[in-house]
């Protein structure tokens, strides 16, 4: 949870905090994605900032219905959450807010589409069974500037170039949702199916490459790559580069943009949204230990 102060003395405005929320309806779009619509009271607080916002989910174990937590207190969740015992603590996962609205009765909705990889994984498997009434914990956004939107391009970007694999796809949509009407962009969507290749709606003048992936691990990989190195992406002076999805490949085409294509690094908004045999659990382990890869537009390659 972040709390941040402008100046010493102004009072701390919390970014983000706990919201309850509960499944409205299931939808499946394509192949591979279903979209659940949750509700709840507590949403009216709810403010994304849009674009790639996301947030941390709380799914309940296997053999329970709803979410629950000793605490949601900001300064206590945290140690008691992992104090629970294995059995009983629930996963927290990342998610996209696909789209906040308000219905015209006035209740806050917001949208999360979930990609469907298995049972063996407790969101997706969590997602598979989601059905009206279910209730979950998240922690998202309150005010809608926060530091969960990391699509943030310089006022002087003249091009927007995208990479996203399917886990990836919602973040993307938003973005393309909210950019101003003419905006180049060039983008490159990577899905498992064809059926998955949903056209974002946009007013931008969106230049779009569907991928659909052939091989698993390092051939993944270099499909995307063999894709990237026979585009040619528009003429541009400043481009601003966003690419989101599994972390190898990420890392892989980030190094694309900076070594192939000579775009500055700090121009590269780059973001692992899993990685091949690892579940989050092992991401955040390794992130607290220190050991992942930083996401710093400054790092090395
Ligand atoms: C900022 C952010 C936003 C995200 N937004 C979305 C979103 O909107 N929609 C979405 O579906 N995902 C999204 N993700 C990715 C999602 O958090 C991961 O896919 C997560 O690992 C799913 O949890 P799980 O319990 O299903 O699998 P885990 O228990 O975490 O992983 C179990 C195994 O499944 C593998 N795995 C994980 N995800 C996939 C996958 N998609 N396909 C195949 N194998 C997989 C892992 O490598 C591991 O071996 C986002 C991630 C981040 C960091």
């Amino acid at each position: 949870m972040t709390v941040t102060t402008s100046d010493d003395t102004a009072p701390a405005v919390a970014h983000f905090r706990f919201f309850e929320l509960e499944v409205v309806r299931t939808r499946r779009l394509g192949h591979s994605f279903l979209r659940v619509t949750f509700g709840g009271e507590s949403l009216a607080d709810f403010r994304s900032g849009g674009f790639d916002q996301s947030l941390s989910l709380f799914l309940p174990p296997a053999d329970q219905e709803h979410t629950v937590l000793p605490s949601t207190d900001e300064d206590t969740w945290f140690a008691a959450w992992r104090g629970m015992p294995d059995e009983e603590r629930p996963v927290m996962r990342s998610y996209t807010v696909r789209e906040q609205r308000r219905t015209p009765e006035g209740a806050v909705e917001v949208d999360i589409d979930f990609v469907l990889h298995g049972d063996a994984s407790p969101a997706s498997r969590w997602a598979g069974r989601a059905v009206a009434g279910r209730r979950i914990l998240a922690i998202g956004p309150a005010v809608a500037e926060n530091k969960s939107v990391r699509f943030q391009p310089p006022a002087a970007t003249d091009a927007i170039w995208m990479y996203a694999d399917e886990t990836a796809l919602p973040a993307a949509a938003s973005i393309l949702d909210r950019l101003a009407a003419g905006t180049r962009v060039r983008a490159w969507f990577e899905v498992p199916h064809e059926d998955d290749r949903i056209a974002p709606d946009t007013l931008a003048d969106a230049d779009i490459t569907w991928i659909v992936r052939e091989g698993h691990g390092r051939e993944r990989t270099e499909q995307v790559l063999s894709v990237l190195r026979s585009a040619e992406p528009p003429a541009a002076e400043v481009p601003y580069v966003w690419l989101a999805g599994e972390a190898g490949t990420v890392r892989a085409v980030r190094r694309h943009f900076v070594q192939e294509r000579s775009v500055d690094r700090r121009a590269v908004r780059f973001t692992g949204y899993w990685r091949l045999g690892a579940s989050e659990e092992q991401l955040l382990a390794e992130a607290y230990a220190g050991k992942a890869p930083s996401e710093d537009p400054a790092s090395e390659l």
